[in-house]
């Protein structure tokens, strides 16, 4: 028998709290969904409605005129207070002359157009390349007018940098994501020319330059198995916030530390998920909410481990789920949420 196939069920007994549904509205900030310009909505609704979603944020927002049919689709179908985008841009011909126009005009017809942020995709760091085929770190001075833009416009930028430091690490038995790396090859960034360190202090001074515009970093900046590197961090960069999206496992087996986490930045901290899959969700409630003891998470090559759930009270998980989200993305609908 070997790892992968050593996976016994737990003879833990002990209370079990299910939870189908969060015990305040949400707000996830950190959604794709791709065919929003033609999707019939309802069916969404219906899945937020059971989950006690109250605003999903698609973050693959494109921009331009393909942003432009997904919101008329959205307020054609009645859900523009549901459904919120965030903006993309490209990153190609960089240096061609009309690039920063075009790309500054761009940001301002999508925020026109109903954008409530801008979201950049890992991308930028690995492997967004110049007309000189060089590598374009995230704190690239070509790049200081888009933050500067959003600061101005008052939009939030919400980025992927990197992927969890493993992917950079050796693929043998001391690589707690081997099996990620076994299952998902292409993941392993061993032989990559950049350095999981260097692109987050990429993405760390680039959030320094630009204190007047706001970044939630994602996936807590791949920092949710160091809280306290990542309390330091929030302590140099005031303006620097973070979502919660496919690190619930690292929470979920330090719930003592978390709560500390929680309790000290709880100003800080969003609820985001990523891969819409309604049926994960409440795995999220679970661990954030419950007291729960010994759990599963639903993937194992993203952690082998039990969780454990934090209890979060209420105040703290009212600015999780939804208050904090409403106060840094100034564009969302706040009238379904209680005060
Ligand atoms: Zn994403």
């Amino acid at each position: 028998m070997d790892f992968e196939s050593y996976d016994p069920p737990s003879s833990l007994v002990v209370p079990e709290h299910q939870l189908t549904h969060s015990k305040f509205p949400f707000i996830d900030v950190h959604s794709h969904h791709w065919q929003m310009d033609k999707q019939d909505l309802n069916q969404l609704m219906r899945e937020m409605d059971s989950l006690n979603m109250g605003i999903v944020v698609n973050l693959s927002g494109r921009g331009g005129e393909a942003l432009k049919a997904m919101v008329d689709n959205v307020k054609k179908q009645g859900y523009e207070k549901r459904i919120a985008f965030f903006t993309n841009i490209s990153f190609n011909g960089l240096d061609d002359a009309d690039w920063q126009t075009n790309t500054l005009k761009q940001i301002e017809f999508d925020v026109k157009t109903g954008a409530v942020g801008l979201k950049i995709f890992k991308n930028l760091g690995m492997d967004v390349k110049d007309s000189k085929d060089k590598r374009v770190p995230i704190d690239d001075p070509r790049l200081d007018p888009i933050w500067a833009k959003c600061g101005e416009l008052g939009i939030p930028v919400l980025i992927h940098s990197a992927d969890p430091k493993q992917f950079w690490e050796p693929f043998d038995s001391t690589n707690e994501r081997w099996l990620e790396l076994k299952t998902h090859s292409r993941r392993l960034r061993t032989a990559s020319e950049v350095q999981w360190e260097q692109i987050m202090k990429e993405q760390h001074s680039m959030f320094k330059k630009h204190p007047k515009t706001k970044f939630i970093a994602a996936h807590m900046s791949w920092h949710a198995n160091d809280l306290d590197m990542l309390g330091k961090l929030f302590e140099a960069m005031p303006n620097m916030y973070v979502e919660i999206g496919a690190v619930i496992a690292e929470l979920g087996r330090q719930p003592r530390q978390a709560l500390k986490f929680f309790t000290k930045y709880q100003d800080r901290v969003m609820f985001g998920k990523d891969s819409y899959v309604p049926n994960e969700y409440p795995t999220y409630f679970r661990v954030l909410e419950s007291n729960d003891e010994y759990f599963p998470y639903y993937k194992r090559y993203h952690a082998f481990w039990r969780m454990y759930g934090l209890a979060l009270p209420d105040d703290i998980l009212k600015k999780l789920y939804y208050k904090n989200a409403l106060k840094v993305i100034s564009g969302l609908d706040g009238s379904r949420f209680p005060k």
